[in-house]
């Protein structure tokens, strides 16, 4: 059952204080020349507060760009093989977006639909979400078209929602959220008839997503993929950015003597992803790679899990470099 409580912006310095004693790192967003992603912070001054999302995501909490699964030596008539064995530290994980938050429920049924996979359960049994809600949204945000929204709780297990007499409501979520609270109980105070929604960004939703669902399988065939991908250069930004996509591929690196198995972020929209040894490409057009890329969050995905594989965050329409806006092509396909 959601606690509700309040806090002062003041008090969290305090709670971030009593966060570093207890032995977690605090990662919140982070502003470098405009860009804001990740970083380690130790005082709530570091946060950057005024962006609208990170440029990258939070899957590289748990889900990092490059990861060690194996290491091997070969030795006269034997190979040895060692475990990775990664660094993996208590985290909170401060201010994300509740788009961002709610994308590490598709990352966990891709990493533990068929076996449990030991980094990524790992990492998410030693992280905490503390999540911001959204107070602004802009032309790319479409999360109450996929079933969330700028106060979403999903995902999060503390969420604060920025009061205008200088508090944070709180939602205290889950038992992470509770552990939170304990560390310092004296900063919280009772909140009585506060209007979160009042205080939240105004986003109608656009296009109806499980009418999209249903109507995709009718659309394999259609022209429309070609013509909304004709712009797209296949760079794989917008795979790289997004809080749910999960593709990967594993490379050896290796001489000799020894070397070592890498799970490396990979995309279906780039042409290799499919590229059998043969040369023969199952998927050889950019069209018929955006229609996979459509198709697995809106059709493959939720016919598998019951929801998007997708949070309606707008980060691949504000990285692609030819501007293309998925809110945009989705609604045209609802349309279509
Ligand atoms: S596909 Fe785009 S809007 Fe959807 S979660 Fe990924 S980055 Fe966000
Ligand atoms: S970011 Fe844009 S151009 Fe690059 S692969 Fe994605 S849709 Fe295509």
């Amino acid at each position: 059952m959601t606690t509700i409580l309040k806090i002062s912006a003041e008090s969290l310095e305090a709670l971030f204080a009593a966060l570093g004693d207890s032995g977690r790192r605090i990662l919140g967003p982070t502003e470098t020349d405009g860009r804001v992603d990740l970083g380690e912070v130790q005082t709530p001054a570091q946060v950057a507060d005024a962006h609208l999302q990170l440029t990258l995501s939070a899957k590289e909490a748990v889900f990092p760009r490059v990861e060690r699964l194996l290491s091997y030596k070969t030795m006269p008539g034997k190979v040895e093989l060692n475990d990775a064995e990664p660094d993996i530290q208590p985290t909170v994980l401060f201010g994300l977006r509740p788009c961002e938050a709610s994308g590490f429920g598709s990352l966990d049924s891709v990493f533990n639909w068929d076996s449990r996979d030991k980094f990524f359960n790992a990492r998410v049994e030693q992280m905490t979400v503390v999540g911001l809600s959204c107070t602004q949204a802009d032309d790319a945000c479409f999360c109450t078209s996929v079933g969330g929204g700028p106060g979403s709780t999903k995902g999060s297990d503390l969420l604060l929602t920025p009061l205008a007499d200088g508090h944070y409501l709180v939602e205290i979520l889950t038992a992470k959220g509770e552990e939170i609270q304990a560390l310092a109980p004296h900063l919280f105070q009772p909140a009585v008839n506060e209007d979160k929604e009042a205080l939240l960004a105004k986003l109608e939703p656009h296009f109806d997503r499980e009418a999209l669902t249903a109507k995709l399988p009718g659309l394999f065939t259609s022209e429309l993929w070609a013509e909304q991908s004709l712009r797209c250069v296949g760079c794989g930004a917008c795979a790289f950015v997004c809080p749910t996509c999960a593709c990967f591929d594993i490379q050896e690196e290796a001489d000799t003597k020894e070397g070592q198995r890498l799970r490396c972020w990979d995309s279906c929209g780039l042409r290799q992803f499919t590229l059998h040894a043969s040369g023969h490409n199952p998927r050889s057009a950019q069209a018929e790679r955006w229609r996979q890329r459509i198709y697995h969050k809106f059709s493959y995905f939720p016919q598998r899990f019951g929801e998007a594989m997708c949070v309606g965050c707008g980060k691949c329409t504000r990285a692609c470099p030819v501007d293309m806006n998925l809110k945009e092509h989705l609604t045209q396909a609802c349309g279509t």
